[in-house]
Parts: structure tokens; sequence; C-alpha cells
């Protein structure tokens, strides 16, 4: 059954859309259905919309991640106990066995990075049509063909063996596991496509990996520029993308790199951080899960638009980056002693200014007047600050004090966040 479900999905998600018009008729058609049976099936939906009118739900009140958590019971349309479902979900996380469910229905937690966790319920219809969706978006050659498959994961929700055939042949590799060992489990393993969070391919690199596939995939971290290059030119391929959160499949690339929306499965409206910049929180509307509506939700992420259409033709609007969350925004002190916002990429441009032999960095912003850089290599001499000094220069901010120390990371368990803020 689920294998169906799988095969239908990949062969209904099209490859690419012709028009903007086709995609907006795809999404009113499916979004009217999906707020009818949501109306109906959630209880705190149906109290969130009341007064509005099923076609005004372009307006309707947007959700976020706490709001979700706090009425989680209410929210998902499946008639299962939240909390039994929290419990599930922590055992597997400690025991790394993710083949326990409460009747049809997989618990995920995401790997939350500021502490602030989210769980995700669904049904296994939805895990089979996910695959299908992905396939089609990731898979870049036929089905039928024979396929291996790595994914290297934080946790293994059963998506993945659940979906696997005589042809497709699904190898998880669980990054409790020393990096090491798993680098040695896929040289020997032969695959021809490797998902992996961009954070382990970078360190694939820094050991001179040898590892070949035909296809590379990053996924469930933010990749950055320096990161891309870095992986491309080792492995000579280029990088695809899956641009994911608990809350959905967002975004993947096409056959030239770029990522697009998967306006085919969302909608995906715009909370304008700077409009003229391009940069935006996604306000997302799933129209495929039912089981946990997931209607209006902002998400943290800030996305950055693409001025030009994609010259691969296909109409899902495409995104130049995703630069990161809202609290990888630095809050700096100006000269005049109000807060100034310093987006990731300013950061990130500066701390490359440093020096051309960085091979990795993290910055954090450790207090109001305190960064702390990693570098590796670890000893570089005579960094320059230039890039920092112009950066508060141009924004009029008082000078915080800079701490360069030894790079620490350990691509493991913890999500790689090379520009984060640590304090309020
Ligand atoms: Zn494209």
């Amino acid at each position: 059954m689920s294998k169906l479900t799988t095969l239908i999905r990949y062969f209904r998600t099209p490859k690419r859309f012709k028009t903007r018009h086709s995609i907006t008729k795809l999404q009113d058609k499916a979004v009217c259905n999906h707020i009818k049976f949501v109306r109906q099936n959630s209880s705190f939906y149906r109290r969130l919309w009341d007064g509005y009118d099923d076609s005004q739900w372009r307006e309707f009140p947007i959700i976020d991640k706490s709001a979700m958590m706090d009425n989680l019971q209410d929210l998902i349309t499946a008639e299962l106990d939240v909390e039994q479902a929290r419990k599930l979900a922590e055992r597997a996380e400690k025991s790394r066995d993710f083949s326990s469910k409460i009747g049809p229905y997989s618990i995920g937690f995401s790997s939350g990075t500021s502490g602030f966790r989210g769980m995700h319920i669904v049904s296994e219809a939805e895990q089979a049509a996910w695959a299908g969706f992905m396939l089609a978006r990731g898979l870049g050659s036929s089905i039928f063909k024979k396929h291996r498959i790595g994914l290297v994961l934080r946790a293994n929700s059963n998506t993945y063996e659940s979906i696997g055939s005589s042809r497709i042949k699904f190898l998880f590799y669980d990054l409790m596991s020393p990096i090491d060992e798993i680098h040695d489990a896929i040289l020997g393993d032969n695959l021809d496509m490797l998902i992996c969070p961009p954070s382990v391919l970078s360190y694939f690199v820094d050991i001179g990996s040898k590892i070949k596939v035909k296809r590379l995939v990053s996924a469930a971290e933010v990749l950055e520029s320096t990161d891309r290059q870095k992986i491309e030119a080792h492995f000579g391929l280029t990088l695809h993308q899956f641009y994911s959160s608990t809350e959905g499949e967002i975004g993947a690339t096409c056959e030239l790199g770029k990522l697009h929306l998967n306006e085919d499965v969302m909608v995906v409206q715009k909370e304008w951080i700077d409009e003229e910049k391009g940069w935006y929180h996604p306000i997302i509307t799933d129209f495929r899960r039912t089981t946990q509506p997931i209607i209006r939700y902002r998400l943290n992420d800030i996305l950055v638009a693409s001025k030009q259409p994609c010259p691969c033709g296909d109409a899902r609007e495409s995104i130049d980056s995703v630069m990161g969350r809202s609290d990888d925004v630095f809050k700096l002190l100006s000269t005049d002693g109000s807060i100034e916002l310093v987006v990731p990429d300013l950061i990130r441009r500066a701390v490359m200014q440093m020096s051309d032999s960085i091979t990795a960095y993290i910055a954090i912003q450790k207090t109001r007047d305190a960064i702390q850089i990693q570098l590796q290599p670890d000893g570089l001499t005579n960094l320059s600050m230039a890039g920092f000094e112009q950066l508060w220069n141009s924004l009029s901010i008082k000078p915080p004090n800079i701490e360069v120390v030894p790079y620490t990371h350990i691509p493991s368990t913890m999500k790689l966040r090379r520009i984060h803020r640590q304090c309020d």
C-alpha cells in the first residue's frame, strides 16, 4: 500500500511548472479542499479561524512554533495522545530504535538548536507520499533504475526503510556513531546518491575523502556558500540541496543547483524583513499534511528571494539562499546606544576576509559586545580585521571585542550553526 502511494506521488510530482498560473491554480484548489478538512477535524484551527470564511485563508491568523507546540493536542486531526507520543519519541531518541509507532503514526522530534524542540506526527500514508515526492525531486534519473541511497541523519524516523524496494535501497548512517566509522561505511557501500548534512560533507573533504557517488545532496542544515564551493570542488559534483524543517519540505534544487520552493505541496507567503534586499520570513501553508496541519505558519528562517527567474524554466519560485534564522542575526550596540541588527551574511563576509587560508569557521555572539570566532586551521597568522572594521563603520556600530580561538566543532548529532547569537 505505502509503496503504491510512493509511486503515485513520484509520477504526480511535476519535474517543472511552465507558468505561475498553473501553480496558483493547483494551489487554490488544493488549499480550499484542505481547509475544509482541517476546519472539520482540528479544534484548534476551527477556533482560530472563527469568523473567517474558507476563501479568506490567505489572511488567516499566523501561527508559529510555540503556538503549535502549546496546542498540539487540539491541533492534530488524529486520535492520538500527544503526551504518550512525546514519551515514545524521547525513548526512541535515547535508544536509537526508531521502529516504534503509535498505530500508523510516527513521532519525531526536530533537532532543535535553541533548546526549544518541535514534535512532528506523520502517518504512514504521509511518509510514503513524502518519499515519492523527494524521490521525484532528488533522484535525477528514473525510479526504475537501481539506486543505492545513503542517508546520514541525526534520527531515523523509519520513513526511508518503509519505502525501500528491490530497486531502491536506503542505507542509514546514524550520526551518533563516530564520524570516521560513518565515512568508512559509506566508502564500502557503493552508493549512487548520498544525502548528508553539509558539516559532515565538509569534514569528509577535510580528511581527503575518496567517496564516489553520482549525486550528492545537502540536507538538515543551512548550506553556506563557502561550504558549498569546498564540497563541490572536492567531489567534482553539483551539490544538490533539500531545504526542509520539521514543518515541511520547503525547497529542493533543480538541475542547475538552484533552490526552488516546493510550491506544489505548499503555499509560501512572505513576511518581508527587507523587501529591497529580498529578505523574508516564509509563512507556509502545507496542503498535503493532514495529521499535523501546518497552515499560515511562520518560520524563523530568513530566505533571500531571487531577483531573476531561474534559467531552468521551472516557474516555482527560486531563492538565492537560506540566510539563517532570527537568532542567527547579531544584535550589537550602535554608537548612539541603540541596538543594531547584523545579518549572518555580513558577519560571514567579514570572517572570510580575515585570511585566505580559512577552511572552516564559527562566529558566536557571546554578549552584547563580545564575539568569539573559531577558525580552522589552527594557528593562522596575520589575521585581518579590515572586514569587521568596515562593517562596524558602515553600520555605525560600537566595535565589539573579537576573540579568536581554535575551531572545535566535530560533526555529530549537534547541528552545526556557523553563525549564531547566544545572548538576548
Ligand atoms: Zn532552476
